[in-house]
């Protein structure tokens, strides 16, 4: 974080110290707050405007550290990352976040349980045979669960990448490209990475209403999507008039704090029964 100091040179030196005796706090406290599941996942919903009923759930993390409280999740998620825990971290969210959905599976109408995987889950940590083994541990069918992964993943090392990808694919799980967008989008991606959706990032929806570029990129995106047989959810949907224009683009999936913000399981379960 920039401060207003007096030389910037200071402000430059303290900004640094306190950083990285955060991140140090952070990475030191990560394995045990796995361990005794003080990480907890919310999950915020994902509509279906066409038909008016929930589509999904995506499961995201939440963690209050007892000193520093509330710690943004790319924090965290980039400490576990650089203190080679995030494979624990990932394993524990989808064991966590399948086993919350179990309620769920005796509807007719289930939705689907969208998961976020990071960058190194694809390089390290076996991440097929993972899944595979908490599915069965879990009873959660694959055809309901959807990795998010987002397009920079796919840039590091792309045969290792195919590879894993297809491996999960071929378990029946989907794979979803989050923040479509954003990062190095290439139409090329799309097919040799075999995805299934596309989530169009946020801050194209942001300012659809006034920016008619936005409307064009997301007018482009959608009949490319449909072209393509993939399906589309657009993120950060705010408010009516964002939704009722993207629906009109086609854009029939959304997700946002116009219909919900991510919550504990608890309170989604008796909000999608009702
Ligand atoms: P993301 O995957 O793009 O998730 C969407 C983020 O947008 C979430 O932030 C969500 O709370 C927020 N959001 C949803 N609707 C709205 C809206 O209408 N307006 C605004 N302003 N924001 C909205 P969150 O939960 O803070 O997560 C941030 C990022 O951290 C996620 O971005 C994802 O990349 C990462 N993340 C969160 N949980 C996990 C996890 O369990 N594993 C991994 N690998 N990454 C995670
Ligand atoms: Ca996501
Ligand atoms: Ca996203
Ligand atoms: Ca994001």
């Amino acid at each position: 974080a920039k401060r207003s100091g007096n030389t910037h040179v200071v402000t430059f030196d303290r900004c640094l110290f306190e950083r990285s005796a955060r991140q140090f706090q952070i990475e030191s406290a990560l394995p045990d707050a796995i361990a005794k599941g003080d990480i907890e996942i919310y999950y915020q919903p994902i509509i279906d405007t066409q038909r008016g009923c929930i589509a999904g759930f995506e499961a995201l993390s939440r963690w209050k550290h007892p000193e520093l409280g509330m710690i943004p999740p790319p924090e965290f998620i980039l400490a576990a990352t650089d203190s080679g825990h995030i494979s624990k971290l990932t394993q524990y969210v989808l064991r966590q976040s399948c086993e919350a959905f179990r309620p769920h599976l005796a509807n007719p109408e289930c939705p689907y349980l969208g998961v976020n995987i990071s960058v190194s889950d694809i390089y390290t940590g076996d991440l097929p045979n993972r899944l595979a083994e908490i599915l069965k541990e879990t009873g959660m069918p694959a055809s309901r669960l959807i990795l998010e992964v987002t397009e920079d993943m796919l840039l590091h090392d792309e045969n290792s990448a195919i590879e894993v990808l297809a491996q999960i694919r071929s378990q029946g799980v989907r794979i979803a490209i989050d923040d479509f967008g954003t990062g190095y989008s290439s139409m090329g991606y799309l097919s040799k990475y075999q995805v299934h959706l596309i989530k169009i990032d946020r801050s194209f929806v942001q300012n659809i209403a006034t920016s008619s570029q936005d409307q064009k990129i997301v007018r482009a995106i959608s009949s490319m999507a449909r072209d393509l047989e993939l399906s589309i959810i657009t993120e950060g949907v705010e408010t009516t008039e964002q939704s009722d224009l993207l629906r009109k683009m086609g854009c029939l999936l959304q997700q946002g704090y116009l219909f919900g913000k991510p919550q504990p399981a608890a309170q989604w379960a008796v909000n999608a029964n009702r």
